[in-house]
């Protein structure tokens, strides 16, 4: 390629061997000049200098750095683009070598006509495998031509980083909401139970009531107590789960016993609400035995089971086994008033209840579904849900058959 400048060095012909990249100079045209020896000698040097310590400010950039010409076809790449390519490049449209899907950038400065002297930045998604840069292009004049000179700064990691900070701070307010929120929770399930303890036992010092009125006071704090217990020890086992200090007891069990168990201990407390729970008739009819915490299945089953007769008016409670290969499955259907669809994520997430209206109604602290998930995930297994709002939910977790932890 030859090109051809305008001031007194520009009668000097350039070469640009658009392989090598390399600039070469044909001091011919200085000896048309009417100048002297030394004088022609002193600006060949001159010349050659400006060459070499312009050729190395653009090697010396830490950045990659190309110049395009205003079609876009690259002129000139630094080492350090040369390297970000795996190749050296020139000739090519700059969008066919740097963008994912070889296509113009939108808001190329090419396309805005940039004058010369004149810089744009702007940050460009998806260059060379995915990666995010801060290119800045200024335009300017190369071999007498229009062109844009654009410096290439990596930030993927700068990006990403923005990105896990600003998901951090997002967490760190939605906890500290959380927190607050269980807080204002935790005040009210202490303080009704322990206000009815307190409450009665004033009561039962009272010398005007008889001894059928004590004992149903003494049967209120005992129950209140009961549900305060509950409460402390949901915080104290969620507490020790999420210090990883929780270790499973392992025995060899039969689910079947276990699931029979559970239903002849709840089956009052779902009739006194006029429900039934019963187990479901798909149950497998041989005895399955599991190597496992069967105390920790328990608790997992009866925090489902417990929820389904909170949360159910009318109808059944079901409570099923079935054997998956390696996995057994259990799983606790109920005719309740079911999940909506944009709270059957969080209801898994510690402190978190639908609404906390009707579950005041319904007392409960926010945290068996949490304790039941985490405990799941420890004897490797997945814990989910499936609701139809207004109709009922299957709450369904599997874990493998043989304890290999
Ligand atoms: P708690 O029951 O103590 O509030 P959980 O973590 O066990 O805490 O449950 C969280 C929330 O999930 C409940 O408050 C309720 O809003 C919802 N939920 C759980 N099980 C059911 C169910 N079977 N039917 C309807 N909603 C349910």
């Amino acid at each position: 390629m030859k090109t051809s400048g305008k001031n007194q060095l520009d009668e000097i012909e350039i070469y640009q061997n658009s392989e090598s990249q390399e600039v070469k100079y044909d001091f011919g045209a200085l000896n048309d000049l009417q100048i002297t020896e030394p004088k022609r000698k002193e600006m060949e040097t001159t010349l050659l200098e400006n060459h070499h310590f312009n050729k190395s400010i653009l090697q010396t950039i830490p950045f990659g750095m190309h110049i395009v010409d205003k079609e876009g076809n690259v002129l000139f790449q630094n080492e350090v683009m040369i390297e970000l390519c795996g190749s050296r490049n020139s000739g090519k449209k700059c969008w066919e070598i740097y963008r994912d899907d070889k296509t113009n950038c939108p808001e190329c400065p090419l396309l805005s006509e940039i004058s010369n002297g004149e810089t744009h930045v702007k940050e460009s998604h998806d260059i060379l495998g995915r990666k995010t840069f801060l290119i800045s292009s200024t335009g300017a004049f190369f071999q007498g031509k229009k062109a844009v000179f654009e410096v290439f700064q990596d930030i993927t990691e700068r990006k990403q980083a923005e990105i896990e900070l600003i998901a951090a701070k997002e967490r760190a307010e939605e906890s500290d909401r959380l927190k607050s929120d269980f807080l204002a929770n935790m005040s009210h399930e202490i303080r009704t139970p322990l206000n009815s303890i307190i409450g009665f036992s004033e009561l039962m010092s009272d010398p005007d009531f008889d001894r059928d009125q004590l004992s149903e006071f003494a049967g209120i704090i005992n129950v209140n107590g009961n549900n305060l217990l509950l409460l402390i020890s949901d915080i104290m086992d969620l507490s020790r789960i999420e210090a990883g200090q929780v270790k499973l007891r392992k025995s060899i069990f039969s689910v079947n016993q276990l699931i029979k168990e559970i239903r002849n201990e709840y089956s009052f407390k779902a009739e006194e609400k006029g429900i039934e729970l019963r187990l479901d008739p798909l149950n497998p009819s041989e005895e399955i035995f599991v190597e496992n915490d069967a105390l920790r299945i328990k608790q997992i089953l009866v925090n489902f089971v417990g929820n389904a007769i909170k949360f159910t008016k009318v109808g059944f409670i079901e409570i099923g086994i079935r054997l998956n290969g390696d996995l057994i499955l259990f799983q606790v259907k109920d005719t309740g008033i079911g999940i909506a669809p944009k709270y059957r994520e969080h209801i898994f997430q510690r402190f978190r209840q639908v609404e906390t209206a009707y579950c005041r109604e319904h007392g409960g602290t926010g945290l068996g579904l949490a304790i039941s998930k985490s405990l799941v995930e420890l004897m490797g297994g997945k814990l989910w849900m499936e609701s139809e709002q207004g109709k009922g939910s299957v709450f369904y977790f599997n874990i493998p058959v043989q304890c290999t932890i």
